[in-house]
């Protein structure tokens, strides 16, 4: 099974590039953040619980996001792998994530770090809310969110450096560019795999 992290401050190109992937490679797009908007737009128990924090730029706490995420999991038990975008966001997530991982005799294949600039970020999320009307495209909310990336998000590049599972992509470039990228880390992901099987 590949499991893929996708990681980058927000405004990256995760969404763009982890739907892109899911359908080239045939993986599961896992993206917390649009199953907690999912949550909010159906006004469930869990979407009341989550709103303000979405809204703030802030992160939810943890145990509200791992019920998420376990239930994904749960719910793509047969997937041939997934790309976990936007998750983890803190060292205790990786942590977890890592044990939820391990209970089903996997681990995190590769952990793909999307590096832009703040400027370049402030540009496409205002963009992006006026394009998509989310709820935390906002100027004053972007700038907390690049902060709040900053503080707790970051230091998960140390945590999977030490594991040897680091690779940093220049998301500058175009989509393409970007993708081309990803799919060489990618295409040999699924080679191993194969060889695995054999
Ligand atoms: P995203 O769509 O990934 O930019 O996430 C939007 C918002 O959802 C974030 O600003 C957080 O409020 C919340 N969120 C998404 N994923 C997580 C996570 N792994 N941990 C905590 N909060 C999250």
């Amino acid at each position: 099974m590949i499991n893929l992290i996708l990681f980058g401050p927000p405004g990256s190109g995760k969404g763009t590039q982890s739907e892109l992937l899911a359908k080239k490679y045939g993986l599961v797009h896992l993206s917390t953040g649009d199953v907690l908007r999912r949550e909010i737009e159906n006004k469930s128990k869990i979407g009341k619980q989550v709103k303000d924090y979405l809204k703030n730029g802030h992160l939810v706490p943890d145990d509200l996001v791992l019920e998420v995420l376990n239930n994904e999991i749960h719910n793509n038990g047969k997937a041939k792998g997934i790309i976990f975008d936007g998750f983890p966001r803190t060292v205790h997530q990786a942590e977890k994530l890592r044990g939820i991982l391990e209970h089903e005799n996997v681990s995190v294949s590769a952990f793909i770090a999307l590096e832009a600039d703040d400027e370049e970020l402030l540009n496409r999320l205002l963009l992006r809310g006026i394009r998509e009307n989310r709820i935390d495209d906002t100027a004053s909310t972007i700038k907390n969110r690049i902060e709040v990336y900053k503080e707790k998000t970051l230091p998960l590049k140390e945590f999977y450096k030490d594991r040897l599972k680091y690779t940093s992509i220049d998301g500058m470039q175009s989509i393409e560019e970007v993708f081309d990228d990803i799919s060489e880390i990618l295409n040999i992901l699924v080679s191993d795999e194969r060889l695995a099987e054999i």
